[in-house]
């Protein structure tokens, strides 16, 4: 086995839960040619693959901790966790239009449970923060709920609760202007930003770890709003008693690089109502949801291209954990697309959003027929 290859186990098998085989392969022939991540394409091979077995190690390095409890890629609840998972059907490879992206294995059932995904970063939208765990965003029972006037939150889970040692260096500072601003500016990744900040201080996360995700490019008009954002962060830290060395990290350039990361990343969580077997036989690409309780940032889920007419797509059903589900029969090779906007827009709407969100022209099938 060669040294890439270790690393790449080592990275990715916690993350992922299994045990990785030939997918492993792959996914290193991917990041030794993959063109369309930030990284310039005068990088020679070598330097490349170095830049992201090294982003790979530094992401293990610093989120054993939080990545690798258990995933599940299967859809029994009972199944224990001391057996090892198999495998999800997907490998990571090169597109021919878009860089890399996400391909079937073999063949997927529609209804396949296809991986689950813990995030990276994640946080309940404010007007959920007394709803619902304040970790994996789960909807907590009514008695449990903190009163919207107190300040606390709650968690639903004694394992939440200790997964949260970002709240250890949040509940230093004063987060109420912070908050406030963010309410009254109608802006939820700053929360995001603001979550990692306090992950990085607590020490489970390292600063660079969103480095791996693409970035946007930012506006001039984005810059000098983020201006404001990152100098309240920085206030909010420094009223409180962490120290200065702590939060050396947290800059400009730092707030930018994750906010751009943040932004094209993110996903909007929308615990879906029902069952997950009810969801299995739902062939829509959008499913009946409540109101988004919040907003994650995670790294599988990322690398999946978009596509007007989706054969996958990611359902919440309790909690934070993106289940990625086959919409449909897809034959072994083909590539799995999710549908990053709502599906049921027309053209015209669909082409806009998706230049303006995510800065590409789609020309998936449905878009080159005008539907
Ligand atoms: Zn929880
Ligand atoms: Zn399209």
């Amino acid at each position: 086995m060669g040294f890439g290859i270790l690393i790449l186990k080592l990275v990715l098998e916690p993350i992922l839960g299994y045990s990785m085989g030939p997918w492993a392969t792959t996914y290193k022939l991917s990041v030794l040619s993959s063109s369309d991540f930030h990284t310039s394409q005068r990088m020679s091979r070598l330097a490349r693959y170095s830049f992201w077995a090294l982003q790979l190690r530094k992401l293990h390095s610093s989120h054993i901790a939080t990545l690798s409890f258990p995933s599940s890629f299967s859809t029994s609840a009972s199944q224990s966790t001391a057996t090892r998972p198999s495998p999800p059907p997907i490998h990571v490879g090169l597109t021919e239009y878009a860089g890399r992206g996400v391909f079937a294995s073999r063949r997927i059932s529609a209804g396949e449970l296809i991986h689950t995904a813990q995030p990276i970063v994640s946080h309940p939208s404010l007007s959920s923060v007394h709803t619902v765990c304040y970790f994996c965003l789960r909807k907590l029972p009514s008695s449990a709920r903190s009163l919207e006037a107190s300040q606390t939150v709650s968690f639903c889970s004694t394992q939440c609760e200790d997964q949260s040692k970002f709240y250890d260096v949040e509940k230093k500072a004063d987060w109420s202007r912070f908050n406030e601003y963010c309410r009254l500016q109608g802006l939820k990744y700053p929360l995001l930003v603001k979550r990692l900040a306090c992950q990085v201080i607590s020490g489970v996360v390292s600063s660079d770890v969103l480095d791996i995700l693409q970035p946007e490019i930012p506006s001039s008009d984005r810059i000098s709003k983020m201006k404001k954002e990152v100098a309240l962060l920085n206030n909010t830290f420094e009223g409180s008693d962490i120290g200065s060395e702590q939060m050396a990290f947290l800059t400009e350039e730092w707030y930018a690089g994750v906010l751009a990361r943040i932004r094209i990343n993110a996903f909007r969580i929308e615990l879906a109502i029902g069952s997950y077997e009810d969801l299995l036989s739902l062939a829509a690409a959008s499913v009946e949801a409540e109101a988004a309780v919040g907003n994650a940032v995670y790294v599988l889920p990322s690398l999946y291209n978009h596509d007007c007419d989706p054969n996958v797509n990611i359902v919440w059903i309790e909690n934070v954990d993106a289940k990625v589900k086959a919409l449909r029969d897809i034959e072994e090779g083909e590539e799995l697309r999710i549908c990053y906007i709502d599906a049921s827009m027309d053209y015209k709407a669909r082409q806009t959003i998706l230049y303006e969100g995510f800065g590409f022209h789609c020309n998936c099938l449905r878009c080159a027929s005008k539907d």
